[in-house]
């Protein structure tokens, strides 16, 4: 999605300042990314010889407070796919309400090609050299794609050792034990209950007995099926990269994710049939959770998707063009920036804790996500009924908006 995710960012945002009739010259502001910063530095790898390798950390906005995001490492990072995750990040913060701004940063690198130690010397080295943006009241860094508890302890150290005491809130997603907080690894996929069950009580059918097909079973598909089971849901699909597998009848979570533990795929679990990918979007339940990667709800396959609902917990997983064919068809699509929000929120509290080194029981952690979320998804749920618009244009719209007030309320320095 590298080159052309920041066109798809500058498009959409494009239409909801159109439709906030936001002034010409805001719209500028919000267009550009405050801060945008490319490091190449050198690593000395296992072998003794010298790599150099470039980095990136974006800014889009601190306009209502620190900026947050993920750091990605991935050999197709640049600095246009960094500045559309910075500017996804803004929007995805400010409809929740947590006092964040957006940010994003990545390495253009292979980490599965790297040894442990190539990684921890890498991981350092872009800390060191990005240290002049980041910080737990300027901006603070997360896990994304390639990127883990153990680089975070990595960031943290490193951010450490430079002041000369330990700084836990520069980084969230941090193991447990040097400030990290409970209820973080299953928090997307809580999420992602916490709005089912709002979706369910919208469209008017028991969450519990509610058929659900999710694709993707990782940190959050994986999570999201096993509560939704617990909740009562009947599970009739999951998949991961090797494909997936269907029953009408309900597939046995529990058993499912120890056979996944075991033979590392999905596709095989008995009682059940093969199917693939593809096909899984397409099988008929009352939830569709896609929850693997981006670009899977397409033009081409939009108008045989036979759900009631899409709880998007995957980033961008259904492409423009099939967003209206959804809509027309009556599937309420609750949007990336919504859905899956569960994990920046409990970002937000563990940065709250590592600030006032008192730390939370997990029924708290799990209390306030679902405030904080069930308040947003009715907040953008009213906006899509007052305005007539996809649920995905209302969140932007809220998301947007809160960020213009608190630029206007601070006014334009000098
Ligand atoms: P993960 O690596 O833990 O899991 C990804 C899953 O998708 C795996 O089961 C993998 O096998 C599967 N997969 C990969 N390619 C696939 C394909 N082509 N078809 C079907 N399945 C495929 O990742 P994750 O953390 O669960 O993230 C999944 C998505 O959710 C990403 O888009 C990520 O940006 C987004 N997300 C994650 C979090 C979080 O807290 N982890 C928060 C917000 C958004």
């Amino acid at each position: 999605m590298a080159t052309n995710a920041l066109q798809t960012a500058l498009d959409q945002f494009d239409l909801v300042a159109d439709r906030l009739n936001l002034d010409g010259g805001l719209r500028d502001v919000l267009r550009s990314c405050k801060r945008e910063l490319i490091v190449h530095f050198p690593v000395r790898m296992d072998d003794g010889t010298i790599r150099v390798f470039t980095g990136y950390r974006v800014q889009h906005s601190q306009a209502r407070g620190p900026a947050k995001g993920g750091i990605r490492y991935n050999p197709a990072v640049d600095l246009e796919e960094v500045k559309a995750l910075a500017m996804w990040m803004t929007w995805k913060c400010s409809v929740v309400n947590i006092p964040f701004g957006g940010a994003k940063g990545g390495v253009a690198c292979d980490p599965k090609a790297l040894s442990a130690s190539e990684l921890e010397r890498l991981t350092r080295r872009y800390t060191t050299e990005i240290s002049i943006l980041i910080g737990p009241d300027s901006d603070i860094p997360a896990p994304d794609m390639g990127t883990d508890a153990q680089v975070m302890s990595w960031i943290m150290d490193t951010y450490s050792m430079h002041k000369g005491y330990s700084i836990p809130g520069v980084v969230t997603g941090k193991p447990i034990n040097i400030g990290g907080t409970v209820g973080r690894r299953d928090a997307t996929g809580r999420g992602v209950l916490f709005i089912a069950r709002e979706v369910a009580r919208i469209q008017g059918y028991p969450l519990k007995g509610a058929t659900v097909a999710v694709q993707g079973f990782g940190n959050v598909g994986a999570v999201s099926a096993r509560l939704l089971a617990e909740e009562g849901c009947r599970v009739v699909a999951a998949s991961d990269s090797h494909g997936g597998v269907y029953n009408p009848g309900g597939l046995d979570i529990p058993k499912l994710l120890n056979h996944k533990q075991e033979s590392g795929k999905v596709s095989d679990f008995r009682p059940g049939e093969a199917v693939s990918n593809g096909e899984l979007l397409e099988l008929p339940c009352d939830i569709l959770v896609p929850a693997a990667m981006e670009s899977q709800i397409t033009a081409q396959n939009a108008p045989r998707i036979k759900t009631r609902a899409i709880i998007e917990g995957a980033n961008g997983p259904t492409l423009p063009e099939a967003d209206p064919i959804l809509h027309e068809r009556g599937v309420l699509v609750v949007p990336d920036i919504l859905a899956n929000a569960g994990g920046v929120m409990v970002s937000y509290f563990e940065w709250v804790q590592d600030t006032q080194s008192f730390f939370w029981e997990e029924a708290e952690v799990n209390r306030r996500m679902e405030t904080g979320l069930v308040r947003a998804f009715n907040d953008v749920y009213a906006l899509s009924q007052r305005e007539e618009a996809e649920m995905r244009t209302a969140a932007y719209m809220l998301g947007v908006q809160r960020v213009v007030e608190a630029i206007t309320t601070r006014g334009i320095y000098p």
